[in-house]
């Protein structure tokens, strides 16, 4: 099949806070599959995280547009935080899909813990034919994605993809949980992130 025009990278997550994580991983998979840009786009109600308390989308979107303002390739999306209901990656590609036209390829970037959840999303046959799934390495024993892909059949073999990036021991959970014990988050978020922690006063109970 030839290659479409026009790559774009989609890094969805809830960044309760953004952490280097998200912006290695996003740097990595930009320079792999030489992407034009990547768009992160906050979630604004989680589905997998309807239960737990998850801070303001305003704060969010905030801490994502200044840990990402100095890569000219990075550009955040209020897409998710403006819509009403549960966030569903379905409805975001489709929308960008009408918003971008058929020549743009998507590659959605993900850790290896989201892409074995991926059985369990929203119409995620239909999400297959509209983008690719880059799962970067992610420490702590989520296993591989070897049988992810093989459920998949020949969708999961020519859709999901992984891709070796420095694995970084860093979760936006631990930084909370950080936060909470007085410990320091120094240099694993960018430092003006860690300023607006500060100054929001956020994570502290
Ligand atoms: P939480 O601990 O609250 O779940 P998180 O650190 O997993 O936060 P999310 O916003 O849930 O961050 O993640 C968004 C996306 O980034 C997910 O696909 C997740 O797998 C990926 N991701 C997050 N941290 C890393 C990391 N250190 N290495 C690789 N991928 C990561
Ligand atoms: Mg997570």
């Amino acid at each position: 099949m030839p290659e479409k025009k026009c790559k774009i990278g989609i890094m969805g997550g809830t960044f309760d806070p953004i952490h280097i994580g998200h912006l290695v991983v996003a740097e990595a998979v930009r320079l792999e599959y030489l992407l034009e840009k990547v768009l992160f786009i906050p979630a604004g109600n989680p589905p997998h995280k309807q239960n737990l308390s998850v801070t303001p989308a305003r704060h969010r979107y905030i801490m994502t547009v200044m840990a990402t303002c100095s890569n000219p390739h990075f550009h955040v999306s209020p897409l998710e935080i403006e819509r009403d209901g549960p966030s569903y990656t379905i409805d975001t590609v489709m929308t960008l899909v009408k918003q971008y036209g058929t020549d743009t390829d998507f590659y959605f970037i993900t850790g290896v813990d989201t892409v074995r959840d991926l059985p369990t999303w929203n119409k995620i046959d239909k999400l297959l034919e509209l983008c690719h799934f880059v799962a970067a390495a992610r420490p702590g024993g989520v296993g591989t994605i070897d049988d992810i892909i093989k459920y998949f059949g020949a969708a999961g073999q020519r859709r999901i993809h992984r891709l070796a990036t420095p694995e970084l021991e860093i979760s936006s959970t631990d930084i909370r949980e950080r936060i909470k014990s007085g410990r320091s988050i120094k240099y694993i978020v960018p430092e003006n992130v860690e300023n607006y922690i500060l100054k929001e006063n956020l994570y502290r109970n």
